[in-house]
């Protein structure tokens, strides 16, 4: 049994991993986790990603010991949460979603206990270097209550890597942040990345997936739906949309067997998708021409995650199957 982590094992190994929460008398029991498996390799910036209530919380605070899985096994750099549950908890820093603190320590107060509590000696410590790389050190002995939102959060991150782990969870880290702190939290995650962090983050903003993560696993109602690398899951439906705005109101919609779809989405704007493999915005525009339709503007737009997303959740038969 390999409890070692070489280079090619992955950082995490999720295997058939079931969650059935129990039922109460308001609430019916309710199979959160349906037989996840996948892999988290190492070295990578990890998007998972999912609407609400998908599982992404669930499986993030089993990862944490927060919450009891009902079957199924995850290794964390090697190590089964079960069986050898203190090297696979050295290993892992995670940010829960929900910002907990005792609002009566500072910032460093908070890195040092953690570090006591996971028996980091005083001459590892890495306190001060953590609230540089979190922006805090201004704040150094401010009492947490008084930070913004924000800076709890930056200093959350902090605190799941006083131990450094080798990889870091963030569940939603930027749900609620605004564009500012948004960027902060990118910068701070891409620089841990870039330092040989394996970082794992749930997200429902695409644009955030799109642009942090190396690869992206979908899960809906607690199963694996597409689990790609993020440049072939978009460009994986290889459509493409031209807009088009006519000279006059639209009264009927231009047609071809090869468009894919064809919308009126404005009084005088018509949007048409199409394969790119199989016709140019030239063409589309050449039949709009011949079927009497006078162009007065155009603008066009390659299908991006959010267009994948939409398509993979909304249980459209062959979906999946084509993963
Ligand atoms: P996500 O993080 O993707 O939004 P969650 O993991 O929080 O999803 O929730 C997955 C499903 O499990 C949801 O239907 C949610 O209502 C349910 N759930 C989450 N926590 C509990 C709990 N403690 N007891 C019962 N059901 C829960
Ligand atoms: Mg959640």
């Amino acid at each position: 049994m390999p409890e070692t982590c070489d280079a090619t094992t992955p950082a995490i190994e999720i295997r058939d991993v079931v969650k059935l929460y129990a039922g109460s008398k308001k609430a019916p029991p309710k199979l959160a986790l349906e037989g996840l498996s996948f892999d988290v390799p190492q070295g990578e910036v990890f998007g998972l990603l999912g609407p609400n209530g998908a599982g992404k919380s669930t499986l993030i605070n089993i990862m944490a010991g927060l919450v009891n899985k009902t079957s199924g096994t995850i290794r964390i750099w090697g190590h089964d949460i079960d069986k050898d549950h203190r090297n696979a908890k050295l290993n892992i820093g995670i940010v829960p979603q929900e910002i907990v603190f005792d609002p009566f320590f500072t910032p460093f107060e908070v890195l040092e206990n953690q570090g006591g509590m996971y028996g980091v000696t005083k001459a590892l410590r890495r306190s001060e270097e953590l609230l540089r790389a979190v922006r805090l050190e201004d704040k150094r002995n401010a009492y947490a209550r008084t930070l913004s939102g924000g800076m709890k959060r930056r200093l959350l991150i902090a605190k799941a890597m006083v131990h450094s782990p080798p990889i870091l969870v963030l569940d939603e880290p930027t749900a609620g942040v605004d564009v500012e702190l948004r960027r902060q939290l990118w910068d701070l995650v891409s620089d841990l990345n870039a330092e040989g962090v394996t970082v794992v983050l749930t997200t429902h903003y695409l644009e955030e997936a799109e642009q942090l993560c190396d690869r992206i696993a979908i899960i809906n109602h607690g199963k694996l739906i597409a689990n790609k690398p993020t440049r072939e899951l978009v460009g994986m439906m290889g459509e493409k949309i031209v807009a088009v705005t006519l000279d006059r109101d639209i009264t009927n919609l231009p047609h071809d067997p090869r468009f894919h779809k064809c919308v009126k989405a404005g009084e005088r704007l018509i949007e048409v998708t199409y394969d790119k493999a199989e016709m140019t915005a030239g063409q589309v525009l050449a039949l709009l021409q011949d079927q009497g339709f006078t162009v007065q503007d155009v603008s066009t737009r390659e299908a991006d995650l959010e267009d994948v997303f939409v398509q993979l959740t909304s249980g459209e038969a062959g979906a999946a199957e084509a993963l």
